[in-house]
């Protein structure tokens, strides 16, 4: 067996960014009724997300690879993130970022920011030569899910065993399933309403200086606990097969 790690799983869109570059992105270049119609369908489970995110970039009017570069590197990120991951590595924890947003922008922003070796996983953003506008690829979409394109879910359960201590932190709904297999959550916006509405024991955060502050008296009090509800949905996932 291997020792237990610490493991943080982290969003990216509204989590580490202060915005939601994805959703603003449609706002900024797609046709809005359009994009407001995708997106209630979305809502509705009338398409799955893949579905929604592939219709989402139909709308687009045509974009060069640099115009879409000078737009993404607008978002700014959470000024404690830096910290956060001095503290990370200080301690020794292990952190992936899961994004069901594009790599065209994770890897811009994390650069420009000088963040070079930090594990992202997202959907991918293809601009293919003489093609008017990029296309969406979903490397991590689960075949029997509609609600997200990127399943963090899987994700988590394929970085993790159950011996580690695994921490969550996220905003959306791209979220919520992932989160609950994970023995800490730190949650914001939509993640935290859901944790409220179904009880799900979690620390709600703004910035991650709290979530440093909040992980000190956690660590300090030595009371750290593996949580029964994530073990409880672990093994059910895995009798499903
Ligand atoms: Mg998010």
């Amino acid at each position: 067996m291997t020792n237990p790690q610490v493991k943080f799983f982290v969003d990216f869109d509204g989590t580490i960014t202060l915005r939601d570059v994805g959703a603003q992105f449609f706002i900024e270049y797609g046709d809005k009724d359009k994009v407001w119609d995708i997106i209630r369908r979305i809502r509705n489970l009338e398409m799955t997300a893949a579905e929604g995110w592939s219709a989402l970039f139909s709308t687009l009017n045509s974009i060069t690879e640099q115009e879409l570069s000078d737009f993404v590197l607008n978002f700014e990120i959470d000024d404690t993130f830096p910290s956060f991951l001095n503290y990370i590595s200080d301690k020794n924890f292990e952190i992936y970022v899961v994004s069901d947003g594009f790599d065209f922008y994770i890897e811009r922003i994390l650069n420009r920011e000088g963040i070079t070796n930090l594990p992202y996983f997202s959907n991918s953003l293809i601009f293919s030569g003489g093609a008017d506008k990029p296309v969406p690829h979903f490397p991590y979409k689960d075949e029997e899910c509609r609600k997200c394109a990127f399943c963090k879910r899987n994700k988590v359960i394929e970085l993790s065993s159950d011996d580690d201590i695994t921490v969550y932190i996220g905003n959306g709904s791209s979220d919520v399933c992932a989160a609950q297999y994970c023995d800490y959550i730190f949650a914001k916006d939509t993640l935290l309403k859901y944790c409220e509405t179904n009880r799900i024991t979690y620390y709600p955060f703004d910035d991650f200086g709290q979530v440093i502050n909040k992980l000190e008296k956690i660590l300090n009090k030595k009371r750290v606990k593996k949580s029964n509800q994530a073990a409880l949905k672990r093994k059910s996932l895995y009798m499903q097969g």
